[in-house]
């Protein structure tokens, strides 16, 4: 270690491929797959459980000892410690796609394969974190939080959707009771973070890009607003004697949808949960609860969206006559990827003439809880299109085998810093 040898990385870089990529995004599929191409693995389940157990079997041939913790997350590794390391998330949403995630774990065994093939020594761990979607624990980003210790002290009590205890779920899988807290690794066993991911959006797409460089990703604000006015008949109340909940909270979906629209691109906001109290065509609306979620790259631009989307909504209540209690349910600031990984990725695009842009994530992902624990990290976005979350999403072979060699090519260049500190 720590003697370059281009030659080597240069026969690595020439054995991904993109055919052994594309079959292993079909193998995974197959588990928790649908008859439209899509996918339903969610986390902590037996099908997470056993793409976990697909992932191993390319791995283990190649010389890699695998290790699951108690978090469910999966660990592969080959070459002394500290490591770089590469991956992503295998589960999905309900009704998802094959590529988000799953994309990003095919890419790093293909970093193993490569690398292996070249005999380039490259000091690997290649890790599918566990439940990352929060489809079935309700919090997002779970083996992660559980690797750096940023789970709540008692998350094996809290309930999954489903009812079952965190706990539980994970004996069933795991045939032992976990022990979460004990999942966290020191950030000195890692060289760096590195994780390949579909873009989910449309950026590069329409700017005919294969390949993006992260450099941030947004953080966001979600809080729970109740609106409480007056039941009544809706056939037998004036309409200047109502109190209606509905009417105000439309009011402040609107606001939402205005100020995020304002604000020149600089966050988007959403209001994605709405119910209504009772909830009968033939009663004015007593009550109306909303979820309102403001996402940005700038934690001040996010916080002043959302203090100026508060006031606009108690100035309408105000008018209105309806009272508005507010519950922030989930604050997590922006992440910025490191400066170091990010100039060494956009080296690597440039050397090896893939054309690639700078942009943030919308979306969140474990590589905010592995920089935040302060461990070097990056990410690379490869085109995506038909959107995401659902069973149209899609991204070429080609594009992630360039993904691939960029991720390649900067493991292999952090690895060989990491061997100098
Ligand atoms: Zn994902």
């Amino acid at each position: 270690m720590g003697v370059p040898d281009p030659s080597r990385l240069s026969a690595a870089l020439a054995a991904v491929s993109s055919e052994r990529i594309a079959a292993r995004v079909r193998e995974l599929a197959a588990i928790g797959g649908s008859s439209d191409g899509g996918v339903s693995r969610l986390g902590l389940t037996k099908e997470e459980q056993a793409a976990r157990e697909m992932v191993a079997s390319w791995l283990i041939p190649l010389g890699f000892k695998r290790e699951q913790d108690a978090a469910c997350n999966l660990f592969c590794s080959a070459g002394p410690s500290p490591r770089v390391l590469i991956g992503s998330h295998l589960d999905s949403v309900p009704d998802g796609g094959r590529y988000d995630g799953s994309l990003g774990v095919v890419t790093a065994v293909e970093v193993a394969e490569a690398a292996h093939a070249a005999r380039l020594a490259l000091p690997l761990e290649i890790v599918a974190w566990s439940a990352e979607e929060g489809a079935r624990y309700r919090a997002g980003h779970f083996g992660s939080a559980a690797t750096f210790g940023q789970l709540p002290p008692d998350v094996g009590d809290r309930e999954l959707r489903d009812g079952n205890l965190v706990k539980d779920a994970i004996r069933d899988l795991i045939g032992r009771a976990p022990d979460l807290a004990g999942c966290r690794r020191p950030i000195t066993d890692f060289i760096g973070y590195l994780e390949l991911h579909i873009e989910q959006g449309p950026r590069l797409a329409s700017q005919g890009l294969p390949v993006g460089v992260v450099t941030g990703i947004v953080g966001m604000t979600r809080a729970t607003l109740l609106f409480t006015g007056r039941a009544d008949h809706s056939g037998t109340t004036p309409m200047d004697a109502r109190s209606d909940a509905l009417a105000a909270a439309a009011e402040c979906v609107l606001a939402v949808e205005r100020v995020g629209r304002e604000s020149g691109g600089q966050l988007v906001g959403t209001v994605g949960e709405l119910r209504v109290f009772p909830g009968s065509a033939n009663v004015v609306p007593g009550g109306c609860r909303l979820t309102i979620e403001v996402r940005s790259l700038s934690d001040a631009t996010q916080a002043e969206a959302y203090g100026r989307i508060l006031e606009l909504t108690m100035a309408l209540c105000d008018q209105r006559g309806i009272r508005c209690a507010v519950e922030v349910v989930d604050r997590i600031p922006a992440t910025a990827m490191s400066q170091l990984i990010v100039a060494a990725i956009e080296e690597s695009c440039a050397r090896l003439g893939v054309p690639a842009m700078r942009l943030s994530s919308g979306a969140g992902h474990d590589a905010q809880n592995v920089v935040t624990a302060g461990v070097q990290g990056g990410m690379v976005f490869v085109r995506s299109t038909e959107g995401s979350h659902n069973p149209k999403e899609h991204a070429d072979a080609e594009d992630a085998a360039a993904g691939t060699r960029i991720v390649l090519s900067v493991a292999d260049a952090i690895a060989r810093l990491g061997a100098r500190r």
